[in-house]
């Protein structure tokens, strides 16, 4: 095909150099092929805009609740398809391949804060808020980070006092909170007055919470994060979730959505490949292609290696999650690995299209933009690789300080790791 910017990173044949085709299933391989679809259809053609002007793509948010990917895994019983965790991470792949804005407002709305309500909620919040969220008509946010509290969430100075009148006062600042100047319900994580962190529900029109988008954001623009200032923000009881007790029940919570992060890598990096291969094969300098020089060889075949390992591996940890045998350390190389050789990929794409690459019309530049983002949330490539360390030396690197808190599990993301290898 000619790769022009009209057509560069759309229809495609997927990378599968390995042959990872054949670890999947039909109904895997029907997910994947809806997703890019509709990437290809209805995403491609307007991302590079929606990025460009830093807005949110609204428009798609109707036929992204219609693909039945929001909340993969989870029952039908609550609007969700149920499937496995290698479709739902597919599902995330192929999204990421068109715009890693959109696969980030996934990541938020299906990894964090429907995992938060489905694993730690009761059974009415469940039935309130995951059949509207899983067709994307009603929105969620996930409010862990705070502007003095990233990598070490334990950090957390935001408060959910009891109010003498019954429920919850809640006073804070959150940072970077993805989605939530137009969430439905955000997940709020504070500290109850026994000093013990929690979670609560507060609904969009309370007038004690508001979001203000963070501007001049040179990653995923077209995704908006936040800063949010709680005062006096009063939730009802029932808006507190009766499972999270500690900081170390959002791990599961992160190990989720991290598993999905990793997927989100390997989309992007798989799209600047076939960008990349595609440029390559059409553009002419010295008479012939530039793919038959052998410099320009040397960084797609060192694309496509490092894809199909990052293919490989994430199979096998899908799979590793569906029989209940996934690690969260397992998970943190995953995510680490995957976004790392991904942010290398796209450079190496970005470098094969010469000037070309950094116009956003041939998509490489966005994805190598947005895979900054990645680097950085769902535990930095350092706090993942100290994840990993701890538990291949038994010995924590987080901190040579003490703790601070006497609360036990004072890195979250960190804890089950940290209890297993003592
Ligand atoms: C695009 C984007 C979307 C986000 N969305 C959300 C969201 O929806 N909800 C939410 O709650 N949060 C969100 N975050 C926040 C994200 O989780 C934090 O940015 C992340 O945890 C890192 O925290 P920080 O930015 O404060 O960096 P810091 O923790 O200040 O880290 C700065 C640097 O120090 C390093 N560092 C920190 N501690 C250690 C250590 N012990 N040893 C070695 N190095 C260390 C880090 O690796 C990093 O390189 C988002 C962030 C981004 C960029």
């Amino acid at each position: 095909m000619t790769i022009t910017p009209e057509t560069a990173g759309r229809g495609i044949e997927p990378t599968d150099f390995v042959g990872v085709d054949r670890l999947l299933s039909d109904e895997e391989r029907e997910v994947r092929d809806r997703v890019r679809a509709f990437v290809d259809e209805r995403v491609i053609p307007v991302a590079a805009d929606y990025w460009d002007r830093a807005e949110f793509p609204f428009e798609l948010l109707p036929g992204l609740g219609e693909l039945g990917i929001m909340g993969g895994t989870f029952a039908p019983e609550y609007g969700c398809a149920g499937m496995t965790n290698v479709a739902y991470g597919l599902a995330i792949a192929e999204l990421a391949r068109g715009s890693g804005s959109l696969s980030t407002f996934m990541h938020v709305q299906s990894g964090l804060a429907m995992t938060a309500i489905h694993e730690l909620g009761s059974e009415e919040q469940k039935q309130k808020w995951l059949p509207p969220m899983a067709r994307c008509e009603k929105v969620g946010c996930f409010g862990l980070t705070e502007p003095g509290a990233g990598s070490d969430p334990g950090a957390m100075t935001t408060t959910a006092r009891r109010h003498p009148d019954g429920g919850y006062v809640i006073d804070g600042e959150k940072r970077w909170i993805g989605n939530a100047s137009f969430s439905d319900v955000a997940v709020i994580w504070a500290r109850t007055d026994d000093g013990k962190i929690s979670g609560f529900l507060v609904e969009g029109n309370n007038p004690g919470f508001r979001a203000d988008v963070l501007p001049r954001k040179g990653s995923q623009r077209s995704a908006w994060q936040t800063h949010i200032t709680l005062e006096g923000c009063r939730i009802p009881e029932e808006n507190r979730l009766p499972g999270a007790s500690g900081l170390g029940s959002t791990l599961s919570i992160l190990t989720h959505s991290r598993y999905g992060v990793g997927w989100d890598g390997l989309g992007q990096a798989s799209d600047c490949y076939e960008v990349a291969l595609a440029y390559a094969k059409e553009r002419e300098q010295f008479g012939q292609p530039i793919a038959s020089f052998q410099l320009v060889q040397q960084k797609l075949v060192e694309m496509v290696t490092e894809i199909s390992l990052s293919q490989l591996l994430a199979a096998h940890v899908g799979r590793l999650k569906d029989d209940g045998a996934l690690d969260p350390a397992t998970v943190s190389m995953f995510k680490m690995n995957n976004v790392a050789k991904a942010r290398r990929t796209s450079a190496l794409a970005r470098d094969v299209l010469g000037g070309n690459g950094v116009l956003l019309d041939y998509r490489v530049m966005e994805h190598m933009a947005d895979i900054e983002g990645v680097y950085s949330y769902e535990g930095t490539n350092d706090v993942n690789t100290l994840i990993v360390g701890q538990a291949i030396t038994g010995l924590k690197a987080f901190s040579s300080a003490p703790p601070k808190s006497p609360e036990p599990e004072k890195d979250g993301r960190a804890q089950r790791v940290e209890e297993r290898a003592e």
